[in-house]
């Protein structure tokens, strides 16, 4: 059985032939490489990095040198340096892990705060959301930087879901902070229940964004 691995978020697949699409990140089957190449098996995509080695030509004229991988550029810059840091040790994974820890805690209070009109329950859910907000600017940029990097900018269905998830959890988190600086009595107003829709709604899109990201990087 022949091996194919996809390359833009590296899941193999075993069989005569590559799949029609990705199983987890949804690109089309032109997007896999062959791994391991039998003598009976078709060229793997030139383009794409693959560690497949063609088999050894048997002719007159001097066999061309097999296609290297570039070496790596050295990081051009400081930035660039950074950059690379943060890939290698899963920035965006570990920036995620911050907010995502307190943003449940917000919701569940601000619903507490609604449920038993409980000022104190507000005040500690805002603080709540003040942290997510400090953090969510580094988790975006670290996803985009990641999503550049690792996954090649793909735009399947699944990194647009994971893209709009993202902007979601970002603006229902910037809108309940504003929303409650101008009027810190809104748990206890007629709008109490749209101000609990948009702490859900930011909670399921931090789910979703979670959720694509687990599929990225378990492949299942
Ligand atoms: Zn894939």
């Amino acid at each position: 059985m022949k091996k194919w691995q996809c390359s833009v978020c590296k899941y193999i697949h075993t069989g005569e032939r590559p799949p029609e699409k990705c199983p987890v990140c949804g690109v089309g089957s032109e997007k896999f490489v062959l791994l391991d190449a039998g003598k009976d098996a078709p060229a793997a995509d030139k383009t794409a990095v693959s560690s497949a080695q063609k088999p050894a030509a048997q002719t007159d004229s001097p066999a061309p040198k097999p296609l290297q991988p570039a070496p790596a550029a050295p990081p051009a810059n400081l930035y660039e340096k950074i950059i690379g840091l943060m890939v290698k040790h899963h920035a965006h994974p570990v920036s995620v892990h911050i907010p995502n820890g307190i943003l449940p805690a917000a919701v569940v209070l601000f619903i507490l705060a609604w449920v038993f009109d409980a000022q104190l329950f507000v005040k500690a859910g805002f603080i709540n959301l003040v942290f997510v907000i400090l953090a969510l600017p580094f988790v975006l940029f670290s996803g985009i930087i990641e999503w550049k990097k690792k996954y090649n900018q793909a735009l399947t269905t699944l990194f647009k879901i994971k893209i709009m998830a993202a902007a979601l959890t970002a603006t229902a988190c910037l809108i309940s902070v504003i929303w409650y600086l101008i009027d810190p009595d809104v748990l206890v107003s007629a709008n109490a229940w749209i101000f609990i829709l948009v702490n859900m709604v930011m909670l399921a899109s931090a789910g979703i964004a979670g959720h694509i990201g687990g599929k990225l990087v378990f492949k299942d």
